[in-house]
């Protein structure tokens, strides 16, 4: 972690749930704020960026998934839920979303403090200049990563991917040829592997491939391996 303590930024409209959280993330080193109102949380992020956003799925403004949507509109800063029950519709949507990941009420303090530094650790560094590559572009057969831009590129065009559907493909270009589980997908992007990941891979392959489709893909470049995975042509 660098000098400068990571900013956080808490949206929760429960004081003592917030107040629990800020108390935990300020014993850890964090510079922890916080807001109640989703309105309010955007334009606090659109003031100053924070290094990683818990947002509250229920708030009594815009809900958390909304302030999610919008948030994605403008900053690629990591996002972790706070959802009321293990609600699949919730994580599948939040994926969706955009979001990192999501911890569900009640939560363990330490629990959430773990779940922040594992964003904070994802995060490329931009306070400097990190001189990784020339341009940061890594080529991959057709396909070209920039892995701190978090921006693929297919014969030269630039995909437009969700931050999920990039590390979905980012993963695939890793290893190219090689047949990787729905499971092992979700552990990519997704901390928790749940029942509904065969679906939520499924839902984002498909966009990936009309994104692919659209820039230029004659054939599908990801092919389906039944009951097993996906794997990119090598
Ligand atoms: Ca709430």
């Amino acid at each position: 972690m660098s000098e400068q303590p990571a900013r956080v930024l808490v949206v929760e409209d429960e004081t003592a749930i917030a107040d629990t959280l800020l108390y935990a993330l300020r014993s850890e080193g964090y510079e922890a704020s916080h807001c109640a109102l989703g309105r309010e949380a955007l334009a606090l992020l659109r003031a100053q960026e924070a290094d990683v956003v818990v947002l509250d799925v229920g708030l009594p403004d815009l809900g958390g998934f909304e302030v999610c949507r919008q948030l994605r509109t403008f900053s690629q800063v990591p996002v972790i839920f706070l959802t009321a029950r293990n609600d699949e519709f919730d994580r599948v949507l939040g994926l969706e979303l955009g979001a990192d990941d999501y911890v569900t009420k009640p939560f363990s303090p330490r629990e959430m403090v773990a779940r922040v530094r594992a964003r904070l650790r994802r995060v490329p560094q931009q306070t400097q200049a990190a001189p990784v590559g020339e341009g940061g572009w890594k080529v991959h057969g057709a396909f070209a990563v920039d892995s701190e831009g978090l921006r693929i590129r297919y014969q030269d065009v630039l995909l437009d991917l969700t931050r999920y559907e990039y590390m979905l493909l980012a993963a695939l270009l890793q290893r190219p040829g090689a047949i990787l589980s729905r499971a092992q997908l979700m552990e990519r992007g997704w901390d928790h592997a749940s029942d509904s990941a065969d679906r939520t891979i499924d839902t984002h392959v498909k966009t990936l491939r009309a994104k692919l489709r659209a820039a230029g893909a004659l054939e599908d470049p990801i092919r389906t391996h039944r009951g097993l995975g996906y794997a990119l042509e090598a």
